[in-house]
């Protein structure tokens, strides 16, 4: 909890500025859309600060909760505000990301979409002596990708991480690709192998 709370107030300060701008076009959409901005501050100031990151670290605005996919036609629908947006209110009572939902959406409705998604990010990692297995999470069945994908796990397994090197398994050669969009944009070292049908890449804190 304590190395979640010093990620999130590093990444308040880091996108305080390009913060601002995700919110404009938030606000318009929103009323475009008879829709509302999560109420909660840290709700929504978090999936701020990761639109900001996937903007810089992928060159798009990614949806927060999901890694670009590397096929054309999803990653384009997954650009927020995605496609799944009205069909995932049905569902949660708001988008995926609980970022988005009605304007006359009750506080205890954000809530139980809030706490639906923490939960579904709060999963036991497989991490075992520095190597961090990313494989067989569920899929989201809209998306047909992992939940929390190969990126969330490899965020919150450095969230506090006092190693010098993390070895990352993954199942497709697409996340080894964002592995290194993300290692550059950190400043990490990085290398790759094909072992059998999964991949090891290795991270240079
Ligand atoms: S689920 Fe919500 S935050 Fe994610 S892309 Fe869709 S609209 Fe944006």
């Amino acid at each position: 909890m304590l190395n979640m709370m010093i990620g999130f107030f590093k990444d308040y300060f880091k996108y305080k500025e390009s913060a601002k701008k995700q919110q404009r076009w938030m606000e318009k959409y929103c009323e475009q859309n008879n829709y509302a901005i999560n109420p909660s501050w840290m709700m929504a100031t978090n999936l701020k600060s990761n639109l900001c990151e996937m903007e810089e670290t992928f060159g798009k605005r990614y949806c927060p909760c999901f890694e670009p996919s590397g096929e054309k036609e999803l990653d384009k629908k997954m650009m927020c505000p995605c496609e799944f947006v009205e069909d995932e209110i049905k569902e949660y009572g708001t988008c995926h990301c609980a970022l988005f939902g009605p304007a006359d959406l009750s506080k205890e409705e954000w809530k139980a979409s809030s706490q639906r998604l923490m939960d579904e990010y709060q999963v036991p990692k497989n991490l075992k002596d520095g190597v961090l297995d990313t494989r067989g999470m569920p899929l989201d069945p809209r998306r047909g990708m992992m939940i929390p994908d190969m990126m969330h796990q490899v965020k919150s397994t450095l969230n506090g991480y006092k190693g010098k090197a993390l070895k990352v398994i993954v199942e497709s050669e697409q996340e080894v690709k964002n592995l290194e969009s993300i290692a550059k944009y950190r400043g990490y070292g990085i290398s790759s192998e094909k072992v059998e049908s999964h991949f090891e890449v290795a991270l240079s804190l």
